[in-house]
């Protein structure tokens, strides 16, 4: 069986091919908004759904974007149910042309 690790602490976490660099439970719970702020995930009702917000107000926050460590990650719904936060491939990042 493949071994999975956190992208952010590289803690060996439950192997998920659909989530390949999803975030340990310690990592997401450590999930801000690009200025700093703590946020917190939750499902929307019992079938699923996301929601964000922010954990200081309690003020709704309108993206998937968060960070951990300075990692950009993305935070969604898990197929299952509950929250799933993955790392973003930095690869991905467009070059900018100069
Ligand atoms: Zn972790």
């Amino acid at each position: 069986m493949a071994i999975q690790k956190c992208p952010i602490c590289l803690a060996t976490v439950t192997p998920n091919p659909r989530y390949p660099r999803f975030l340990c439970r310690q990592c997401a719970t450590r999930a801000t908004s690009v200025d700093g702020r703590q946020l917190e995930f939750a499902n929307t009702d019992f079938t699923g759904g996301f929601a964000a917000s922010y954990a200081d107000s309690g003020e709704e926050y309108p993206s998937h974007e968060c960070y951990v460590d300075g990692v950009r990650c993305h935070a969604d719904e898990a197929r299952f149910g509950g929250i799933v936060i993955e790392a973003v491939a930095e690869a991905r990042v467009p070059h900018p042309e100069r």
